[in-house]
């Protein structure tokens, strides 16, 4: 079967790789000839570990191929996966879906035998049957079927993700494309990962209900890290006991300064106006976006305070960017707000994250100075904040920052230290729900 996948980010590079590591022929397009050119030369645009092998293996093997040119991997393709952006529209919070459509009149001049249309981006209930009528509209000839395929990876995670799921979500209205989804993850199938079928409809709501769900989740425990604080209880301990009951779970109960990346923060305010506009209620989902954003600018009032009220002319280092370990992606992550804050305030910010700096710099305040390594960044700070929990942060012990700093202040937003072992070396150590407090 030959696969074409539209839009070469993230989630359709991950696919494409290892659509083409099942033994589909794929084609990824992208309409960037700038990525194309950088993927064909061996780069990859983005951060996730092992891509670089996998795409190099199956490119090697003749299975694989980059290219800008949409007609011809369109017309020979059994399925067309589309899987660019849905951003959250801007100035009303709705998902901007002009690159979804965009993708289907692009295509449908090119389909000619019966071809099955996979959305794999992350798009509103509704979008798949209106990707249908455009390219019905275009393409009053067009023999083909709308399908609903939403993806559920991690980055930093993602291979591992595609290739062993919890499960796989497939909307269908036929049962020409029931065949083909379930030839497509034939070999997940043997290694018995459910597979759901559905209705298109379904299948587009569980992917929102699913990330809402998950945002509200680590919402609740920050929410419980801030009592805890006030009420001297250990936030871990907490999460620890409800997470036992296998009804409540264990994951996802970790307190931070705030969820962020490319998906939690649109998809959480797109699945509030898909409720708004059927006129039922997600209150939660909409109370969660609101702390949400207040608590990643709490974040950077939390170090203000821990530096006496005043920032002004300070040297602050932050460790960490991207959103989450593993990953270069800054979208949405907490690093923008607390350091525009900062440097708001009069902060001397100084930033390092293994790698996210070429991402960050564009969303960084102009006076950020970066660093190349975590001992640079530390070096003379009156305060460090560690906003992103890579494992070389890990690794630091209370010695590095002491003899890098000039300050003792340190506040870790992720609660990677151990606080006794922080305190008694002499930090003032601030951390997420635990016994220390701000
Ligand atoms: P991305 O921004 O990394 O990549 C999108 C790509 O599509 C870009 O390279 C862009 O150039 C390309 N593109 C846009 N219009 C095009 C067109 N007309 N023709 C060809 N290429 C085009 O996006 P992403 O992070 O991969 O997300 C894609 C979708 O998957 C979104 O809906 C997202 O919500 C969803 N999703 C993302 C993740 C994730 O972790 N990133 C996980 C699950 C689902």
């Amino acid at each position: 079967m030959k696969i074409a996948v539209i839009g070469t980010g993230y989630v359709g590079l991950v696919s494409g790789a290892c659509f083409s590591e099942f033994g589909f022929f794929v084609t990824c397009v992208d309409k960037d000839p700038a990525k194309i050119k950088m993927i064909n030369a061996g780069t990859m645009p983005i951060y996730e570990p092992g891509l670089e092998e996998l795409v190099a293996r199956n490119a090697a093997a003749g299975r694989l191929h980059f290219t800008t040119d949409l007609g011809p991997a369109v017309a020979a393709a059994d399925a067309v996966f589309i899987a660019v952006g849905t951003p959250t529209r801007r100035g009303d919070g709705y998902a901007d879906l002009s690159f979804v459509y965009d993708v289907a009149s692009e295509i449908a001049p090119f389909l000619n035998d019966y071809t099955v249309i996979v959305t794999k981006s992350t798009v509103p209930v509704g979008t798949g049957r209106e990707v249908g009528s455009i390219i019905a509209a275009t393409n009053a000839t067009a023999n083909f079927d709308i399908v609903s395929n939403p993806e559920f990876l991690r980055e930093g995670a993602a291979i591992a993700d595609f290739m062993r799921p919890d499960r796989v979500v497939v909307g269908v209205q036929s049962e020409a494309a029931r065949d083909v989804m379930r030839a497509l993850y034939r070999p997940l199938f043997l290694i018995e990962t459910p597979i759901l079928f559905t209705n298109l409809e379904t299948s587009e709501l569980i992917k929102y209900a699913s990330n809402a769900f998950l945002a509200v989740k680590i919402s609740y425990i920050n929410q419980m890290a801030d009592l805890c604080e006030k009420v001297g209880a250990d936030v871990h301990d907490v999460a620890k006991g409800m997470g036992l009951d296998k009804r409540i779970g264990n994951k996802f109960l970790h307190p931070g300064p705030g969820y962020g990346g490319s998906c939690f923060p649109k998809d959480t305010l797109a699945l509030a106006k898909t409720a708004e506009q059927h006129g039922t209620d997600v209150s939660i989902v909409g109370a969660v976006v609101t702390y949400n954003a207040h608590r990643k600018m709490a974040m950077a009032d939390r170090v203000i305070s821990a530096m006496g009220g005043v920032v002004k002319d300070t040297e602050i280092a932050v460790l960490g960017l991207a959103f989450k370990p593993e990953t270069d992606d800054m979208r949405d992550s907490p690093s923008i707000d607390i350091v525009t804050v900062l440097s708001a305030a009069g902060a001397h910010v100084r930033v390092y994250d293994p790698k996210a700096m070429h991402e960050a710099k564009a969303l960084l305040p102009a006076t950020t100075q970066f660093c190349d390594t975590a001992a640079s960044c530390l070096h003379g700070a009156a305060a460090a904040v560690v906003v992103t929990e890579w494992n070389e942060f890990r690794a630091l012990t209370p010695t590095s920052f002491i003899e890098a700093m000039k300050g003792r202040v340190l506040l870790d937003l992720r609660n990677v230290y151990d606080p006794s072992a922080m305190q008694a070396a002499g930090l003032e150590y601030y951390s997420i729900g635990r016994e220390t407090k701000l």
